[in-house]
């Protein structure tokens, strides 16, 4: 496994900070048009992640919502705004950006379709991991086992590092028990890897990887929780169509 390797069945991997052309504080490889970094330096660094996915990349424009977005080839950008995308087609390309919410990756071996996840807080509290395995199980046209399903959760926040208001922590938690976190110095906090990773075993995913990394500890990835106006990273998942991934019955 190479460094960023998502660790599923098709090319799927995890960008971080360095490789790209933005100037600070965006440097490196920011792939977020949306926080002032020069639209020309974002549009360079999408290039490389996408000569990387060996695909162009279709970005998602997160709502911190749970609408969803089917991507086909050749689509027309910019996306709707969406926190999933879902694509079933060989060689289409998805990235989920994010800077302490959590790139989700996900792979259906019944069907070849994937999708691309962001996650934070209030897509966790509302059901953006749901939407997402009900949009990637629609693909099926036929029911298959969801032990079939992986996922693979990149950086985020860790829960010793997400420091929230209490009553936003019961508020989050009495949806989702293993979100409830306290921080190193016993603050209320909510851990939001470990919430997603419950959530889809929950859903009956045969295997869920989960990065150890925190992008408020690791300085090798953005953090807005940690620097304020800085850059975006993604998890990249491409399309590997239904026949390239192996026999299913
Ligand atoms: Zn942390």
């Amino acid at each position: 496994m190479t460094v960023g390797d998502a660790g599923l069945p098709v090319r799927a991997f995890f960008t971080d900070c360095s490789g790209g052309v933005s100037l600070p504080p965006f440097d490196s490889l920011n792939l977020a048009d949306h926080v002032g970094d020069d639209p020309q330096a974002v549009l360079r660094n999408r290039k490389i992640v996408s000569e990387r996915a060996g695909a162009t990349v279709a970005f998602l424009r997160a709502d911190h919502g749970i609408a969803v977005a089917h991507v086909r080839a050749n689509a027309r950008l910019p996306l709707p705004l969406a926190d999933v995308l879902v694509a079933s087609e060989s060689g289409v390309a998805l990235g989920a950006i994010g800077a302490d919410c959590a790139p989700v990756l996900i792979h259906d071996a019944a069907s070849g379709a994937v999708a691309a996840v962001h996650c934070g807080r209030e897509g966790l509290y509302l059901g953006v991991i749901d939407a997402a395995v009900a949009a990637i199980i629609d693909l099926r046209g036929r029911n298959a086992d969801s032990g079939l399903l992986t996922a693979s959760i990149g950086p985020t926040i860790c829960g010793r590092c997400y420091q929230v208001p209490a009553e936003m922590r019961e508020r989050v938690a009495g949806r989702h028990r293993a979100a409830r976190s306290t921080t190193r110095r016993g603050a209320p906090a909510l851990d939001l890897p470990r919430a997603i990773e419950s959530r889809l075993a929950e859903l009956g995913f045969g295997e869920v990887v989960r990065s150890d990394i925190c992008t408020m500890e690791d300085e090798r990835y953005f953090s807005h929780r940690r620097d304020g106006l800085t850059g975006r990273h993604a998890g990249v998942i491409v399309c590997a169509g239904p026949r390239t991934v192996g026999h299913i019955a």
